[in-house]
């Protein structure tokens, strides 16, 4: 935010070409006499801001015909972002796995490809083999190269949202301070022929995860927190719509707080909650008595299929993270506590469940829902999506890139 006047539309007429597109994004206005009325703009200075947003192709009138003005007088056309101009493509990446997708501006999936890609390959091979994914992708949804405005990827480890890049990460061996976007946005281009300098975001899953079931799900909530426990655990926290990352990006490791067990975590210390509650450490107590897991995916087919031994094993790790989450929420105070990733099924709920609402305060789960997903194995994909689309429809770019486009 930079308090220009214009910017909270109270009369201060400066609101740019950009403010306005998000103030029809938002749906706060979204005719001419509204925009009017938010931003004290005349009517011939809005028109001729919506005209730029109009020859970009970024802005349309509205199919449903017109609508009363706030102004009174004749009923208004109204306005709506035109979501074909262009795509976005997102991959969520996990340790042995990924999911790729392009999507429209608005997060609807046009085409997606879940596989085998292995984090601990290292960044190059991963990446190339996207930039392959991408490439099918956009042949299989009918799009082409040139129509694609940004890449978001969603990795599972702490990231350094101003570079881009992984800062020691337990999970992504090889991985550390690489530089990821300079890597994707090449592997984009070296595959598909598109023009070179493609914007790449990236950031944590867990952030994403919350970012996109935030937005489908709970749009009104304004503190909504997500953990993920798959092979890691990490949590996700959207304040006001926003991820909160913290200073560093680190807001919401929560897997690597101390709970005062013995065993070894993967990221070299000892009694992390992630050595004892994630799908990792499930698996592993599995395999010691005897039954064949290695993976938090192993550990969800066998909570699918009613493994009694998993079950309560997801159940002792619930009952694990949620003495965590009692900290998480007398802290946040958050309307909507969510449980994803592959643990995330009955018994490891009540078990979370047990233990929150036993050591939180009353006060901090009063109004509190502790709920599973809504998106499921897309959450990720769908959060790198809108953190492209918010990135590059925000105001200011809006106004860099209409100058770019020369209009
Ligand atoms: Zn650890």
């Amino acid at each position: 935010m930079t308090g220009r006047p214009g910017r909270t539309g109270k009369g201060g007429g400066q609101a740019s070409s950009g403010e306005l597109l998000e103030l029809v994004r938002s749906g706060r206005a979204v005719t001419r006499g509204a925009l009017q009325q938010a931003t004290g703009l005349s009517r011939a200075t809005v028109g001729l801001r919506l005209d730029r947003l109009f020859r970009a192709g970024w802005l349309r009138e509205g199919a449903g015909g017109p609508v009363d003005s706030p102004l009174g007088g004749r009923p208004s056309i109204t306005l709506e972002f035109d979501d074909s101009h262009a795509v976005v493509l997102a991959a969520d990446l996990e340790t042995r796995h990924a999911r790729a997708a392009v999507l429209t501006l608005t997060g609807e999936i046009l085409a997606e490809h879940a596989g085998t890609l292995v984090v601990q390959d290292g960044p190059d091979a991963v990446l190339t083999g996207l930039g392959r994914w991408f490439a099918d992708l956009l042949e299989k949804a009918g799009h082409s190269p040139a129509e694609v405005c940004g890449i978001g990827l969603a990795v599972p480890g702490p990231v350094d949202t101003e570079t881009g890049r992984v800062v020691q990460p337990p999970m992504m061996p090889g991985w550390d301070g690489y530089d990821i976007r300079g890597r994707m946005a090449r592997a984009f281009t070296e595959h598909t022929g598109a023009p070179p300098g493609v914007p790449v975001l990236v950031d944590n899953d867990a952030n994403l995860m919350a970012y996109g079931e935030q937005r489908t799900g709970h749009p009104d909530c304004s503190a909504f927190v997500l953990v993920k426990v798959s092979t890691g655990i990490g949590a996700g926290v959207v304040v006001d719509g926003s991820i909160y990352r913290g200073i560093d990006g680190g807001a919401g490791d929560i897997g690597h707080i101390r709970v005062g067990a013995e065993a070894q975590c993967r990221c070299g210390s000892y009694g992390c909650l992630a050595a004892v509650a994630s799908g990792g450490a499930v698996a592993r107590r599995l395999a010691e008595a005897g039954v064949p897991a290695a993976s938090g995916s192993d550990v969800r087919d066998l909570l699918a299929s009613g493994h009694p031994e998993a079950a309560a094993l997801a159940r002792e790790a619930g009952r694990r993270v949620g003495d965590v989450l009692a900290t998480v929420v007398t802290l946040l105070n958050p309307g909507v506590l969510m449980i994803a990733g592959d643990l995330a099924g009955t018994s490891f709920l009540t078990g979370v469940r047990e233990l929150l609402y036993q050591r939180a305060l009353p006060r901090s789960t009063a109004h509190l829902d502790v709920v599973t997903s809504r998106l499921g194995d897309r959450a990720g994909v769908i959060g790198a999506g809108a953190l492209v689309v918010e990135h590059l429809y925000a105001p200011d770019r809006v106004e860099e890139r209409l100058l770019a486009l020369g209009m």
